[in-house]
């Protein structure tokens, strides 16, 4: 019985992060359980959510910047910035360069040691700002 119970709960985890990874869009939790539910019909959203945040605890996926707004995920593991479009809510990978001397610049600053960074841009995405 503990068994299948924990069989079960890996394969649900599983899909959630085959779905995750599937998708560019960063979905919230709760796209990402509509997503989830087309293959696990009687999944329930609180173990897509506590799921989530398993994964996220394990370094599977990325939670990214919340504020006011509901929590995006990301499957992509590999370092990038991303654009958070203040109007339609789009985010979007930027395929720019990471600022790799950046890290030891501010190691220096806080006499430490940086092991990453994160960048967030807002703004209005190219249907947003009608240029
Ligand atoms: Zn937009
Ligand atoms: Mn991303």
């Amino acid at each position: 019985m503990e068994k299948k119970i924990q069989r079960r709960l890996t394969k649900q985890r599983r899909i959630i992060l085959e779905e995750l990874r599937k998708t560019k869009s960063h979905p919230t939790a709760d796209t990402l359980f509509k997503l989830v539910r087309r293959r696990l019909p009687r999944i329930g959203f609180g173990t897509v959510y506590r799921n989530l945040n398993l994964l996220r605890e394990e370094g599977e996926i990325l939670e990214l910047t919340c504020g006011k707004y509901s929590c995006r995920y990301d499957g992509n593991m590999e370092p990038h910035y991303h654009f958070f479009c203040l109007r339609c809510k789009r985010v979007l990978d930027l395929g720019i360069p990471i600022l790799k001397g950046l890290d030891a610049q501010v190691g220096e600053k806080i006499k430490g040691e940086v092991k990453y960074h994160r960048i967030d841009f807002y703004g209005y995405c190219r249907e947003c700002s009608g240029r």
